[in-house]
């Protein structure tokens, strides 16, 4: 399957299940945009889910030759990254922010020295995914690649200095009110609030 066909099926499925929204849409940075990425949506249906797991499970089978574990950050992505490692037979563990620092629970026992792929919902400035890594890192984990279902860069946000692998890759433009193209053409403005993370 090329890219381009593979980001038309995997828009298709966010479309399906409302999780991508096309419309006017006041962010939480307060600027304007034509989509919004309602999260809750891909937990709220897990066949959908699913169906856009398999995807990325098989791009990361074919992309990543060895590696041990799936970790996520809690907990938008928990359940994306514990169905691509059921799917690709490898174990699970998630980060969570403990005191405002990104830290995985001394519970999880077999990571020091493990393999690590990074599953994440969303990349938009890669903050939050760049601290897993970091804390990946003091626990002896090396970084074997990093996935999202979501590129909101479009490509521009490597981290640890690698490209990211993504099923749909689609540059969000933002605009202040001022310079919105859709407040010009006069089209209501909806402000979504179901995400808990800032946009
Ligand atoms: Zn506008």
């Amino acid at each position: 399957m090329t890219a381009a066909a593979e980001n038309d099926i995997v828009l298709s499925l966010f479309k399906d299940c409302d999780a991508l929204l096309q419309g006017h849409f006041k962010l939480t940075s307060g600027k304007h945009s034509e989509w919004y990425f309602e999260k809750i949506r891909l937990i709220e249906k897990p066949a959908a889910l699913e169906k856009i797991v398999d995807l990325l499970a098989a791009k990361i089978r074919r992309e990543v030759p060895g590696f041990d574990t799936v970790v996520s950050p809690a907990y938008g992505a928990i359940a994306i990254g514990f169905q691509a490692a059921l799917k690709l037979g490898k174990t699970f563990a998630f980060s969570q922010r403990a005191d405002g620092k990104m830290t995985i629970r001394s519970g999880f026992s077999g990571l020091d020295g493990s393999r690590a792929v990074i599953v994440e919902d969303i990349l938009t400035t890669g903050g939050s995914v760049q601290e897993v890594v970091d804390c990946l890192r003091e626990r002896g984990v090396a970084v074997a690649g990093t996935y999202v279902l979501v590129d909101r860069s479009a490509g521009a946000v490597p981290i640890d200095g690698k490209p990211v692998g993504s099923l749909l890759s689609l540059k969000v433009e933002a605009f202040e009110p001022e310079a919105c193209p859709l407040c010009a053409k006069g089209v209501p403005i909806a402000k979504p609030g179901a995400s808990d993370k800032k946009a």
